[in-house]
């Protein structure tokens, strides 16, 4: 027993509650809604009347607790449903990380391997175009592609694999390379943005992933990833992507070091390039894995989150929906990220997509994710129709395939492989470990392959030379 003396909790009395409207038990719902803080309430007025809310709007709805987070999550919900109805989607795709090594460094990310590290890939073009035709037999119709930035790569490679692709496959979607990648593309090959983008299209890209977002504010991205892609030449590529016709997703990493100003000014830069291209078909927010990321596990970047709270994550979702409503109609859930149980949740809080089956997730399972690396199509109904709402397979760009208006007996190719997925499919464990696609750096590969050469050449002069005794060695 401590020596402290405990204290009865004294209730308040009802004339005591009277006095604070707030506080009074309401007795309806309308009663209960004319308690929220005024504030909110006329942000939340304005969204339901299909007004566009300010980025200061937005960062007070952030702000949200108790009933005002409810209003809000609510008011997300209900303007989905006048948007896009009742219908909830998932596409049948997979990813495809050809490389995890990476000249950049940034602090968030788990998944990069330097050169010279034992763990780093290189997936050749036709392992590449072997997977694709892989998940096309098993009833995908997208191929997600993105890697990292390998040193001294050939600067016309992404076009390359995008030919090779479409030459086996001609009716997939191949949705690839982020802004960094089209920027690094452009630099190895000498060119502009614009005619790095046609080059991509040409060879038959169908649309751009909006990622090397994380969020879109300079002093922020100097901070947790210096030397990465600046909001400018971000900008630059996704505008140019929509003026040539080539659609993108847009994206935010949250639950960092952000600030709800900052996460709220991401999307009213968005939804500007919106209004002017149209080009944007989704936006997905994705929540910071804290667990490998070398910004916090080294405590490279000082006041570093441990991710979001489950608060922060719907509010997120929410606050997007309310924000982004009248220009870009898709909000998206990522499995990968927030698991299935809050993806379902996150149905109720503005969200009306679920993303990809993915096949090989490798990026968020690096950074220390445990949510697998397959999401069957059959698992993504059951989610959907968990909440009371209809699911539909999606294309890329939101056509929908199919529409499942009732309880369904069908299976997916996908659905029938076991739980020995690695097995089938392999895996990003497996091929970080595996010697068969290690990374060989082009000074090497050029290194090797002149040395051989000359010792070829030289192998040739002493045949031809009746005076040579010097043993050849390949040099190293
Ligand atoms: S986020 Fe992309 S560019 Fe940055 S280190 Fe990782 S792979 Fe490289």
């Amino acid at each position: 027993m401590s020596g402290t003396t405990e204290q009865p909790i004294r209730q308040q009395t009802q004339d005591e509650r009277a006095e604070n409207p707030q506080d009074r038990p309401a007795a309806s719902l309308k009663e209960l809604a004319g308690t929220l803080n005024p504030e909110v309430a006329l942000v939340l007025d304005r969204a339901l009347a299909a007004e566009d809310i300010s980025a200061a709007e937005a960062t007070l709805l952030f702000g949200a607790t108790g009933p005002e987070y409810n209003a809000t999550v609510l008011v997300a919900d209900e303007l989905r449903r006048r948007t896009v109805g009742d219908i909830a989607t998932y596409v049948v795709n997979r990813n495809i990380n050809f490389t995890n090594v990476c000249i950049k460094r940034c602090g968030f990310c788990a998944f990069s391997r330097d050169f010279r590290e034992e763990e780093g890939y290189f997936l050749p073009i036709e392992e590449i175009v072997r997977r694709a035709q892989e998940a096309w037999d098993y009833g995908a119709t997208e191929v997600c592609i993105q890697a990292g930035l390998p040193p001294q790569m050939e600067g016309d490679l992404y076009i390359r694999l995008c030919g090779a692709i479409k030459e086996a496959l001609p009716d997939i979607h191949i949705h690839g390379f982020s802004p960094e990648e089209v920027l690094y593309g452009s630099v190895r090959s000498r060119c502009t943005i614009r005619e790095y983008l046609e080059g991509l299209q040409a060879a038959g890209v169908g649309s751009l992933p909006g990622t090397s977002a994380e969020v879109l504010d300079q002093e922020l991205r100097d901070r947790i990833s210096p030397g990465r892609i600046t909001v400018d030449q971000w900008t630059e590529v996704i505008t140019t992507a929509h003026q040539l016709g080539i659609p993108t997703t847009s994206t935010v990493m949250f639950g960092h070091r952000e600030t709800p100003a900052q996460l709220a000014s991401h999307m009213a830069l968005l939804r500007g390039i919106q209004q002017q291209t149209g080009g944007i078909t989704e936006f997905v927010p994705l929540s910071f894995v804290h667990t490998e990321a070398p910004m916090f596990l080294k405590n490279l970047v000082q006041n570093v989150r441990p991710g979001p709270t489950g608060m922060d994550v719907v509010k997120m979702h929410a606050i997007a929906r309310i924000m982004l409503n009248n220009w870009i109609p898709n909000v998206q859930a990522s499995w990968v990220k927030e698991g299935s149980r809050m993806s379902q949740l996150l149905l109720t809080a503005g969200v009306n997509d679920l993303g990809g089956t993915l096949i090989n997730e490798s990026i968020s399972t690096a950074a220390g994710a445990q949510h697998g690396q397959l999401m069957r199509p059959s698992e993504f109904r059951g989610m959907i129709r968990g909440a009371g709402r209809v699911p539909a397979e999606r294309a890329t760009t939101y056509q929908l395939r199919r529409v499942f208006s009732h309880t369904d007996e069908e299976h997916d190719p996908l659905d029938l492989v076991g739980e020995n997925v690695e097995e089938i499919f392999g895996s990003y464990n497996r091929l970080v470990k595996l010697d068969t696609y290690r990374f060989e750096h082009p000074r090497h590969k050029q290194n090797a392959e002149s040395a051989e050469n000359n010792a070829e050449s030289a192998e040739k002069d002493n045949q031809n030379s009746a005076f040579s005794a010097i043993p050849l060695r390949p040099l190293r």
